[in-house]
């Protein structure tokens, strides 16, 4: 494992730190209204993208950077630390554009791919239904091939960021011959399309990040269809496959570990020893999976295979979070449990939320515990779960 940013590296984070700094307070200083909070993230996207920090790791010919993979982890980590907004189009940066660019017509490679960097067409993800997500490949929305299009009726749930997408990546079932991994074919559909519905959830949160889709007889063209009708099933596993070292999630918790210490001082238990150990053996367990994500990252650089380290990295995160919110609404005692709103709130109210949109890490993107299951299964060799 090296432990070491190259000179090159370095120069970037010192060039990336800089550029935060003055165009973050630049653009926080622009007048904005509440209600304009989505046209506010695209623009930063954009912002970002004209200098050249978005689709760092995407190939040079697809208007990415061909940077190495340490960029990218330096860009996590710098703009968490410079408390940046997120990228909005963080489902289409992440998923859906290396699907396009290892799986993508030349068509379709030429007309999403620059808006996702710009920031133009926000992607959402429809792969889940109400009987279809940890076995995903039970999915029945289904799509009839009629002339030039596929006709899609159905329903699927959990979509984030539905409300504010203005494109969906689906898959649809064109056949239920052979097993449940045949049969399924994977499109880009417009939002705008006739026969789209979406239906907010609201969430324990109180917010609504996520909806329901509902899909009656939706006209997506078959030049939409990615890879080719049937096989949509590689084209998901190739998307799901996206190996992520985990390093910028570590990022996340770090500020996490910090907010929970001001917690103990002001909750005045910050000299207790059993709060002391248990605020100790988070920050060791933050560096062991600090340390496993350079590992990952490592092979990464050399080209290597990943090993067994790099499914851990997403479940260790999720269920570390849980744990340290966990302490967080223990130190706060009854104010855990006031709200942003109230005046007797302490931390402006945050801790609730945050410990309930822990829970939610757990689930998306894989269970802790179907990701156990696979961890045993490919990694250790263990029989497989009946
Ligand atoms: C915050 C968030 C955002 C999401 N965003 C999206 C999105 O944008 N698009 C999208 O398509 N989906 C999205 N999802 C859905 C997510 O992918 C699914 O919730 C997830 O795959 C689990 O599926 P499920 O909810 O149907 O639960 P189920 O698969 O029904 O699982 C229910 C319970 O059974 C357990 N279980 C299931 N199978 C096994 C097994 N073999 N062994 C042991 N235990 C098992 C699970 O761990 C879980 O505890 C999101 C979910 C969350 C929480």
């Amino acid at each position: 494992m090296d432990l070491n940013y190259s000179a090159e590296d370095e120069r970037f984070r010192v060039e990336l730190r800089a550029w935060l700094k003055s165009h973050l307070e630049e653009f926080r200083a622009l007048p904005r209204e509440p209600t304009a909070a989505v046209q506010y993230s695209r623009d930063w996207q954009r912002k970002l993208y004209e200098a050249g920090y978005v689709g760092l790791a995407w190939p040079k010919e697809f208007g990415g950077h061909d940077a190495p993979p340490t960029q990218q982890v330096i860009f996590g980590e710098e703009c968490a630390k410079a408390g940046a907004p997120a990228l909005i189009n963080t489902i289409g940066l992440s998923i859906l554009g290396p699907a396009l660019i290892a799986n993508g017509s030349s068509e379709q490679k030429a007309r999403f791919l620059p808006r996702i960097l710009r920031a133009e067409d926000l992607w959402c993800q429809g792969f889940s239904e109400p009987g279809a997500g940890s076995d995903l490949a039970s999915l029945r929305t289904s799509a009839l091939i009629d002339g030039d299009d596929l006709v899609v009726t159905g329903q699927k749930v959990w979509t984030s960021l539905g409300p504010v997408a203005d494109w969906c990546f689906l898959l649809v079932r064109t056949s239920s011959d052979g097993p449940s991994q045949h049969g399924i074919t994977y499109v880009l559909m417009d939002m705008k399309s006739p026969g789209v519905e979406l239906v907010p959830i609201k969430q324990i949160t109180g917010k609504s990040h996520f909806s329901e889709l509902f899909l009656e007889s939706v006209r997506i063209p078959r030049a939409n269809v990615v890879g080719k009708i049937d096989e949509g099933w590689a084209v998901a596993k190739s998307t799901l496959g996206f190996e992520r070292s985990g390093l910028a999630g570590v990022v996340e918790l770090e500020r996490s570990l910090a907010r929970l210490g001001k917690a103990a001082k002001r909750s005045g238990r910050d000299s207790d020893p059993l709060v002391r150990q248990r605020i100790a053996q988070l920050h060791i367990e933050k560096d062991t999976l600090k340390y496993t994500g350079y590992r990952v990252l490592t092979k990464q650089i050399r080209g290597e295979a990943p090993g067994p380290e790099s499914g851990f990295g997403k479940l260790a995160a999720s269920e570390f979070r849980k744990r340290i919110m966990d302490l967080g609404m223990d130190l706060l005692g009854p104010h855990a449990v006031i709200g942003r709103k109230d005046p007797q709130a302490l931390d402006r109210g945050r801790w609730p939320g945050l410990y309930l949109d822990a829970r939610a890490y757990t689930i998306g993107g894989g269970t802790s515990e179907v990701l156990r299951n696979i961890i045993a299964e490919r990694s250790l060799g263990l029989p497989k779960s009946k």
